[in-house]
């Protein structure tokens, strides 16, 4: 058997409660920032002004809406609002379950080692859920909590950007 090699995710072993740690790190920021980055920004000009949509951000540029706020939106009043729709994008679009891997790891709500895995957004790390917590709404919880933190650090960069 030659597999499992460069895998990334599963590959390796110990790494203790240290690497568990950093990995649920690094699952917090998937969950918003996914393949790219992905942040809210409000519109500073045009005839959206002071409304909120969720971006790419590529570099430090703002590139396009993504999500529902690509599609028929008409923007937000409030950043968290912007997020959520986006939340909502990919919890609709975007969510594998049931995902199976060897390690067993403490389910992300619950603490059950479980060798269960879900996942929300494209290319992000997999999240731990027991078989009790498999659900669109557990990835909701996780995500809206994940977010709510990560939306105060970017509010507080995008104010010192500007
Ligand atoms: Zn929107
Ligand atoms: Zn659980």
């Amino acid at each position: 058997m030659s597999d499992g090699r460069g895998r990334g995710l599963d590959s390796g072993g110990a790494g203790g409660d240290f690497g568990l740690f950093r990995e649920r790190q690094a699952v917090r920021a998937a969950l918003l920032y996914g393949e790219g980055m992905f942040v809210p920004k409000v519109s500073v000009d045009g005839p959206d002004t002071g409304k909120w949509y969720m971006m790419a951000v590529e570099g430090k540029i703002a590139v396009r809406r993504v999500g529902y706020c690509g599609g028929n939106c008409d923007g937000h009043s409030t950043q968290s609002e912007a997020v959520e729709h986006f939340l909502q994008y990919q919890l609709d679009r975007e969510v594998d379950l049931w995902l199976s891997r060897r390690g067993e790891r403490g389910c992300e709500i619950c603490g059950e080692p479980t060798t269960l895995r879900a996942r929300l957004g494209r290319k992000t790390e997999l999240v731990v859920l027991c078989q009790k917590h498999q659900s669109t709404i557990s990835l909701q919880k996780l995500a809206r909590t994940s977010m709510a933190a990560a939306s105060v650090n970017e509010a507080a960069l995008l104010v010192n950007q500007a």
